[in-house]
């Protein structure tokens, strides 16, 4: 996937509108577009990475942003306490669509293993 067609570069670029809740040099945080659950955010690393595979070519302090991130988020929209999951959908059988790497956090509700 090429960064220009990508819709979540665009994202980071301020290219294509999203609600953002975080937003900082290397890492942005946005509702997704079709939440599943009350809180469905999406954290992004601002480079281009497609997948799980390719996560070595992030700073590791970007990778552990990632994670520090998901967890601001989370108490940010008050599901620190309740609880919520942080998932990965990582190629075809996960149902991985957007090959830009993100991070569901989804909460709100009991969210099940599948
Ligand atoms: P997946 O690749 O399986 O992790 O799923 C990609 C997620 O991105 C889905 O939950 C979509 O609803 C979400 N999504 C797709 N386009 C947008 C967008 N423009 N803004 C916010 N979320 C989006
Ligand atoms: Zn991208």
């Amino acid at each position: 996937m090429d960064e220009r067609d990508c819709i979540f570069c665009k994202i980071a670029r301020g290219e294509m509108e999203a609600e953002v809740v975080h937003d900082e040099d290397e890492v942005l945080a946005f509702k997704d577009i079709n939440g599943r659950a009350p809180v469905h955010v999406l954290v992004i690393p601002r480079q281009h990475v497609g997948s799980l595979e390719e996560v070595t070519r992030l700073p590791e302090s970007v990778t552990r942003r990632l994670l520090e991130v998901a967890s601001t988020v989370a108490e940010k929209l008050g599901v620190g306490e309740s609880g919520y999951a942080v998932r990965i959908n990582n190629g075809p059988d996960a149902g991985q669509e957007i090959f830009h790497l993100h991070l569901h956090v989804l909460g709100g509700q009991r969210i099940g293993m599948p």
